[in-house]
């Protein structure tokens, strides 16, 4: 049988690409999980994904709400789950004051960190059920929260401190909106939520891959310095950070390419080791790439998880 990935975020960027690849194998069923319900499906036509390879379903992850209807809707559906890509990202690296979701959490941790584990939590038993011989767990990283890398090291630096933030709530009222309980920095916020979904990998690695025998994995799938991620950003800067990405770092993927290497890590056998955050070096090739000394940390990963269940009210 074709295998079912759901994929957050479907409706642009590296999902879109992920979902053409993986749509045009003819061996997928692509469930497209989005906030924009009319967006995803103009956009599964424009890059002409066939109508029997996908199903478009609304997902909102600033709301915890809208992720546990979801994941009621997506069982009712009856389909198996064989791989989960967490791939939905927000990035507001202009911005002066925060934002906020549904339940208060500061936006982009809230919606790239709490609404994700909250989503990959749920259907974690969903994943248990499937008969797929190779079952997987992908959370898009990035890094840019890597701080052992030179685009780790561009101020503001990730850094998750001792979490007092988060262990409050990042409500921006009686506690301060970022992690580490700093001033609120939209750059830094990104990065620390990036941060939180490479140490939930990790964390899920250890807790269930033996028990399950489901693959968690991770990646950076190079800078896709031309997708909508950059939305919020000056003028200035979205016109000159492709060619800088491309002539200089070095660092630019196509938005198809690095959907092409997302989709490896959906479903190429020799992708299938558990734990692993992948890179690709210039000629394409993957490598099990090494995180940063916060982004491994194993006792940073244990209270980040435990922290985050109370968030979403799972323990
Ligand atoms: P895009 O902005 O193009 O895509 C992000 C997607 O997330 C969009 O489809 C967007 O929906 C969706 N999304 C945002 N908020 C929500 C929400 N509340 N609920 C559901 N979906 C939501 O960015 P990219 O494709 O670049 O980013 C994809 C992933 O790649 C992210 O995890 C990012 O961190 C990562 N990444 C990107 C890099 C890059 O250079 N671009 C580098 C490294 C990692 P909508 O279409 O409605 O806006």
């Amino acid at each position: 049988r074709k295998g079912n990935v759901i994929i957050t975020g479907a409706s642009s960027g590296l999902g879109l690409a992920t979902a053409k690849a993986l749509g045009e194998s003819g061996e997928w069923h692509i469930i497209m999980a989005c906030r924009d319900f009319l967006k995803a499906e103009r956009m599964a036509r424009a890059v002409g994904i066939p109508k029997e390879n996908y199903t478009v379903m609304h997902l909102d992850l600033a709301s915890l709400e809208s992720v546990r209807q979801f994941a009621d809707t997506f069982r009712r559906s009856g389909r198996p789950l064989d791989v989960l890509v967490c791939n939905a990202a927000v990035y507001f690296p202009t911005a002066k004051v925060p934002t906020f979701t549904a339940e208060g959490f500061e936006m982009s941790v809230g919606t790239n960190h709490l609404g994700h584990f909250l989503l990959s939590r749920l259907l974690l038993e969903d994943l248990k059920k499937s008969d797929f011989d190779s079952k997987r767990v992908i959370i898009v990283g990035s890094i840019t929260g890597n701080t052992n890398t030179l685009a780790g090291n561009i101020p503001p630096k990730a850094n998750l401190g001792d979490l007092r933030g988060l262990a409050g709530g990042l409500n921006g009222v009686n506690i301060s909106p970022m992690i580490d309980g700093g001033e609120f920095d939209g750059a830094k916020a990104y990065k620390d939520s990036k941060v939180c979904n490479m140490l939930t990998m990790q964390e899920f690695h250890r807790r269930y891959h033996e028990e399950t025998g489901i693959t968690f994995a991770s990646l950076y799938p190079g800078c896709i310095a031309t997708t909508g991620l950059f939305r919020e950003h000056i003028p200035l800067f979205r016109l000159l950070f492709p060619p800088f990405q491309k002539y200089i770092t070095k660092g630019f993927v196509s938005e198809d390419e690095a959907g092409k290497r997302l989709a490896q890590v959906v479903s190429n056998p020799s992708l299938a080791k558990s734990g692993v955050y992948w890179s690709w070096n210039n000629n394409s090739a993957s490598f099990e790439n090494q995180l940063s000394e916060e982004a491994s940390d194993p006792e940073k990963a244990k209270k980040v998880w435990e922290i985050s269940e109370k968030l979403v009210e799972l323990a």
